[in-house]
């Protein structure tokens, strides 16, 4: 009998202009006078997953959860996960132990005003909990989430945590505690990780790489872990201005064809909520944060 191993596919829940820490990222005052493309564009992930038969995990802003628990109850009624993204998209190596706890409960709180299932995972805006903030696993514990999703194992424009574990590891808490670990999927080049699984290099990269590098994980006996935004396939977006050349590049490249190849990835593999990679995680290797 061949053993499926299952990749995750996850989403994080957010709307277009929800484009971290550049100069024009509009603060969150401003969102709700935005005009909003996160139910249209969530719609159609939402159908494309649907034909594939593809359950995954939208790790929600609470923001957007407050706004639109409607769009949340749809996301859980067919079948997907509800994770949190935090609240206010705010990077968590900028806030103390304190901001940081309360940002999490807020989201948690809209997310289960707006849907009953419980929270189990939590994903950091922009893999933003580095080795600086190690205490954030101990506040994720301690409000009750089962796994966490933030690591980006290398150097990130937000964030990332050089030299983790690219497979799914435990965090040792101490004291016997352990918070399960899902890194995002990437690949070494030379003295880099790229995340290749999601956002500007899953819009860069030729579909056919994406899905090799995808089977060379698994081969690896290594699930992928991928990540993606209702934006990154939404071609009747707004531009955000002011971004500089680069970030314009990294935000906007490839959305045209994101669709088609979101379509192709769902279809090359077998996909399942990132809840679905915690079984067995008593073995996972265990790894100090300090
Ligand atoms: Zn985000």
């Amino acid at each position: 009998v061949e053993v499926v191993l299952r990749n995750a596919m996850t989403i994080d829940l957010e709307d277009w202009f929800h484009i971290l820490d550049a100069a024009s990222s509009p603060p969150m005052e401003k969102w709700e006078h935005l005009p909003s493309r996160v139910e249209t564009a969530t719609a159609t992930l939402l159908d494309h997953l649907d034909a594939a038969g593809v359950k995954a995990t939208f790790f929600c802003l609470g923001w957007v959860a407050q706004r639109y628990p409607r769009l949340i109850r749809a996301v859980a009624a067919r079948g997907h996960e509800i994770a949190s993204h935090g609240f206010a998209h705010a990077l968590a190596h900028r806030q103390s132990a304190v901001a940081f706890r309360e940002d999490l409960r807020r989201s948690l709180r809209a997310l289960e005003d707006a849907v009953s299932s419980p929270v189990l995972g939590y994903r950091a805006a922009g893999f933003s909990i580095t080795p600086l903030i190690p205490w954030a696993f101990e506040v994720l514990r301690e409000e009750g989430l089962q796994y966490d999703a933030s690591v980006f194992p290398g150097r990130h424009g937000h964030g990332g945590w050089p030299g983790a574990p690219s497979a799914p590891f435990c965090w040792d808490l101490g004291g016997g505690e352990v918070l399960p670990e899902l890194p995002v999927a990437s690949v070494r080049v030379g003295s880099r990780s790229l995340a290749f699984g999601g956002g500007g290099y899953f819009r860069l990269a030729p579909g056919a790489l994406t899905r090799a590098l995808i089977r060379h994980l698994n081969a690896q006996g290594t699930p992928a872990v991928t990540y993606l935004h209702p934006r990154d396939l939404d071609r009747d977006q707004p531009i955000l201005s002011g971004l500089g050349p680069v970030r314009a590049f990294k935000c906007y490249v490839g959305v045209r064809g994101a669709e088609a190849k979101f379509v192709r990835l769902l279809g090359a593999s077998s996909w399942g909520p990132a809840r679905d990679l915690l079984v067995g995680a008593e073995s996972w290797p265990h790894i100090s944060m300090r």
